[in-house]
């Protein structure tokens, strides 16, 4: 079978998902281990190892993420190693990372803790761009490998330290900034069988949904930081408000590509301009 024929089958065999041909060109590039443009060249030579790759089909078809499969995902036009059993970076993460560039403009160095890394490309991303040093915590044992292996693959290891505990429960520093793109999702919302191979500790945040997120404003405010950024659930905007204000922070909310409410940028007005 040629490769543009495999594609074909596959696109078909995969229309059960909506980015079933961006899934089939994926696993292509995977499977040949070329690029875009040599796939594209290559389209009428035959496909070798077919049945490997109509293996990889299989196991999306199963539920297995892509980016499990391959082990990648981008973001922030970066290609992270993601380990199967960590939550698949999304795509409207990246507007959290960019709201938090801006706001660190105010600071020269600014002291920045992310709650809940994951394959940390949060803390990364910052790293990266900023003049700072970052507070990075997990309760999972893999995100944190993960996270700590794409901060190697960048050069970042040196700007980020990785804890494993429950919120900042064991790091006693101050922080200028707290991010977190915590689980956010209620526990009897349905989910397809893809977002179910993903880790639950990553993605439901109890049985509204936003208790997590409460936590995480009580413990800013607790802290004393100036500032706390969140990526939320789409209907959580009432209810994040009304705590934000009750812990003195004034929100700036925003949405995401599709038009939800995504998150929010919280100023903490107890706490006056200063170093922590
Ligand atoms: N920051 C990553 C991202 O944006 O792709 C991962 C976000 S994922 C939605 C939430 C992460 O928080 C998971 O890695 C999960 O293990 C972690 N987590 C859940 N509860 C936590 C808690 N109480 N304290 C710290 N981390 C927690
Ligand atoms: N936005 C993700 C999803 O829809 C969930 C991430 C989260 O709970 N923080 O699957």
């Amino acid at each position: 079978m040629r490769i543009e024929e495999a594609l074909v089958k596959a696109r078909s065999e995969l229309k059960i998902h909506e980015s079933g041909a961006n899934v089939a060109r994926n696993l292509m590039l995977f499977h040949l281990k070329v690029s875009q443009n040599e796939l594209f060249l290559n389209l009428k030579n035959e496909l070798q190892d077919e049945s490997g790759y109509f293996a990889l089909i299989e196991r999306f078809k199963d539920g297995k993420p892509l980016e499990y499969i391959t082990g990648l995902a981008s973001f922030y036009s970066l290609e992270f190693d993601v380990l199967s059993g960590v939550l698949v970076p999304r795509p409207e993460t990246e507007i959290l990372v960019e709201k938090v560039l801006e706001l660190s403009k105010e600071f020269d160095n600014p002291k920045i803790a992310e709650i809940g890394t994951g394959s940390g490309i949060i803390s990364v991303c910052l790293a990266l761009n900023l003049d700072t040093s970052i507070v990075a915590t997990d309760i999972s044992e893999i995100a944190l490998k993960n996270a700590k292996q794409n901060a190697l693959k960048f050069n970042v290891a040196d700007k980020i330290k990785f804890v494993k505990t429950e919120f900042l429960n064991t790091v006693d520093e101050k922080f200028d900034i707290i991010i977190s793109n915590p689980p956010y999702i209620a526990n009897d919302y349905k989910l397809d069988k893809w977002v179910l191979n993903e880790p639950k500790t990553a993605l439901f945040g109890g049985e509204k949904g936003d208790e997590i997120l409460k936590d995480i404003v009580r413990i800013a405010s607790q802290k004393g930081v100036r500032y706390l950024a969140c990526e939320m659930g789409y209907d959580q905007k009432k209810a994040m408000g009304e705590c934000l204000k009750f812990y003195g922070f004034s929100a700036e909310f925003y949405t995401d590509l599709a038009g939800f409410d995504r998150g929010f940028v919280a100023k903490n007005l107890n706490k006056t301009k200063g170093k922590v």
